[in-house]
């Protein structure tokens, strides 16, 4: 198609690759800095309960580099896996997130969970739950009010050696959580062995709900199979009142999406809560 379109197509789909390569240079090489540069900082997006309350936020790192602007974390979080720095940056958002969130619950004396992406490398690491535990104990947080979010594709590659490792986190009761669920291929019998809590549907079949068949057939079986397994199910990406109302008509408990917040810092979650769950105008 592109072809078609413009007799350039080769150099100009060139140009793109050398641009995107010297774009994830220059990424890698910031990337490398960033954190003794303090260019990291994490938002919360609120996760909300079927009668309305506050079930508990999902924290995002946000990067501003001087050079290179805002960068998603969709691009430089898989740069950071590739050149092992993930562990330093995952350390940051523990620890960041746990000691912030910790304060909120303070200030308005309340309790609510925790979740925190987690890639596959930092599972791995040698000593990772003890980390995590310690982490957990340092900023005086409950292990039973933090989940740790992991992504389907993880297991398929690597589900023995990672099996060992989420038994260890369920053990001392931290969450888990199955997060961007249904875009992988896992098996409903590796859904079966695995220790999960929850099960994140992904935001592009929430999208479509409304107007595709097929993803609301997809959607209605895979809650009532979080149900059947006594698992909660959230669903990402809600962005309006009527999926709202179908989700929970098929039985969801959990929803996260623009419908109800953006991502926000914590002062803006703190308001946010104060304002009984709902937008400030
Ligand atoms: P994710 O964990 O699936 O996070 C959900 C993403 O969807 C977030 O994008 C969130 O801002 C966005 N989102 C939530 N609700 C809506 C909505 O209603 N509409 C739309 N259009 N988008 C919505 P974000 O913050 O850019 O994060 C992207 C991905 O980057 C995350 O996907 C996660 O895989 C990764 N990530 C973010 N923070 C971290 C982190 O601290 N550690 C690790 N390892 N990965 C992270
Ligand atoms: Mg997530
Ligand atoms: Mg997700
Ligand atoms: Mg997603």
């Amino acid at each position: 198609y592109e072809a078609k379109k413009n007799k350039n197509s080769f150099t100009s789909f060139s140009n793109k690759l050398r641009e995107r390569m010297f774009d994830k240079i220059a990424i890698e090489n910031e990337l490398r800095n960033a954190l003794e540069r303090d260019e990291f900082w994490m938002l919360y997006q609120p996760q909300i309960s079927a009668d309305g309350t506050l079930h508990g936020v999902e924290a995002l790192i946000r990067w501003k580099n001087e050079k290179l602007g805002m960068v998603s974390p969709e691009l430089f979080i898989k740069i950071a896996e590739e050149i092992g720095i993930i562990h330093k940056i995952g350390d940051f958002v523990l620890q960041r997130s746990l000691e912030e969130i910790r304060s909120v619950k303070e200030k308005l004396d309340t309790s609510f969970h925790l979740s925190i992406n987690i890639s596959v490398e930092q599972l791995k690491e040698e000593g990772f739950v003890e980390k995590v535990i310690n982490f957990i104990e340092c900023a005086q947080c409950k292990k039973n009010e933090v989940t740790l979010e992991i992504t389907e594709t993880t297991f398929i590659e690597d589900v023995d050696s990672v099996l060992p490792i989420l038994h260890e986190i369920r053990s001392h009761n931290i969450g888990l959580s199955l997060d961007d669920f249904g875009t992988g291929f896992s098996s409903l019998n590796i859904l079966k062995r695995l220790p999960i809590d929850e099960l994140k549907i992904d935001k592009s079949f929430v999208d479509n709900i409304l107007d595709d068949n097929e993803s609301l057939v997809l959607v209605k079986n895979i809650i009532h199979m979080g149900n059947e397994l006594s698992m909660d199910t959230l669903a990402e990406g809600t962005e309006n009142h009527m999926q709202v109302e179908r989700l929970k008509s098929f039985g969801c408990k959990i929803f996260q999406g623009y419908y109800f917040s953006k991502p926000l810092t914590k002062d803006d979650l703190i308001a946010f809560i104060q304002n009984g769950c709902k937008t400030l105008q």
